[in-house]
């Protein structure tokens, strides 16, 4: 048996699920020790590699979290709010790191994590991408260097199965903007934008979510004075970039005293 850390995979058919198994698979750095699913699932006590489509891997889907994590340094979840949250208790009891890519959860959702940090290591993050968790902190910068007669606003578009707007992602890109000119995103947004909306509030940080066919995620955030424009982006063209980053989430995460960390902890941004 080797000593590389054992990773488990939550919502492991799910598109995230998938790629995530495969970097696991793939890499030389953890091995991959479960699989979970909902009970019930098609997927559960079938070889995971087999239900992907390939050749066996000598690991079961299970419906049995608790039992999985019991095995495993490291837990990574890309799957629903309700479930993130039963999976960090179960992480904990396991003292697992969890890793968290689940977004769309609100304030009182990540409040019922913080029981949970503090028995083990847990990474949240919207976006687990290098690139992403770089715009963050240049967005961070612009908008401390401008004044509101720049108008912020985050541009986002994802792939019509995505159930959440504004994304995750385009979240934390509106918490760095609020951040660096010094106000709290909640006084601030303003999205979803609709009919007779009157002008445009002096200072609000805007949203806009664009939703379609297989886009697996852009963001732009927009600088927008009289005269000028400057536009922060990234284009993310493979989702195995947040399987990676998560990956390494789970890896940092070994040994760190337990709490709550993001992308820019691991990243060391
Ligand atoms: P998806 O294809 O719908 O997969 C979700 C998976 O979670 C499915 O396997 C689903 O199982 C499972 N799941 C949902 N609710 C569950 C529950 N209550 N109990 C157990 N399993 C449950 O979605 P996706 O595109 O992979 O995205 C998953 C999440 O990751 C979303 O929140 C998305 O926004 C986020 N995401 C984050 C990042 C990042 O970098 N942080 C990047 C991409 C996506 P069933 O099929 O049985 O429902």
């Amino acid at each position: 048996m080797s000593n590389l850390p054992g990773i488990v995979i939550t919502g492991a058919s799910g598109r995230m699920g998938q790629m995530l198994i495969k970097t696991v698979l793939d890499s030389d750095k953890a091995r991959l020790v479960g699989a979970v699913e909902r009970e019930g699932h098609d997927w559960v006590g079938q070889d995971i590699g087999a239900a992907m489509g390939g050749a066996d891997v000598g690991v079961t889907v299970t419906s049995d979290a608790l039992e999985a994590f019991a095995k495993a340094q490291a837990v990574i979840d890309f799957t629903a709010p309700a479930a993130t949250i039963e999976f960090s208790k179960l992480a904990a009891q396991a003292r697992a790191v969890h890793v968290i890519g689940t977004t769309g959860m609100t304030e009182e959702e990540i409040a019922q994590l913080e029981p949970s940090a503090r028995h083990a290591v847990i990474v949240r993050a919207g976006n687990m991408s290098l690139g992403v968790n770089l715009l963050v902190q240049l967005t961070k910068k612009v908008a401390a260097a401008l004044d509101d007669d720049f108008d912020i606003e985050v541009i986002e578009a994802h792939h019509h199965h995505k159930v959440d707007a504004p994304s995750g992602t385009a979240l934390m890109l509106g918490e760095a903007a609020a951040e660096g000119r010094g106000v709290s995103l909640k006084d601030v947004r303003d999205s979803g934008r609709d009919g007779i909306t009157g002008a445009r509030k002096k200072g609000d940080i805007g949203f806009t979510a664009i939703r379609g066919g297989d886009i697996v995620g852009e963001h732009d955030v927009l600088f927008a004075a009289a005269g000028e424009r400057i536009v922060l982006r990234h284009m993310a063209t493979d989702r195995a970039i947040f399987a990676r980053g998560a990956l390494k989430a789970a890896l940092w995460g070994q040994g760190k005293t337990p709490g709550e960390y993001d992308m820019l902890d691991v990243l060391g941004l």
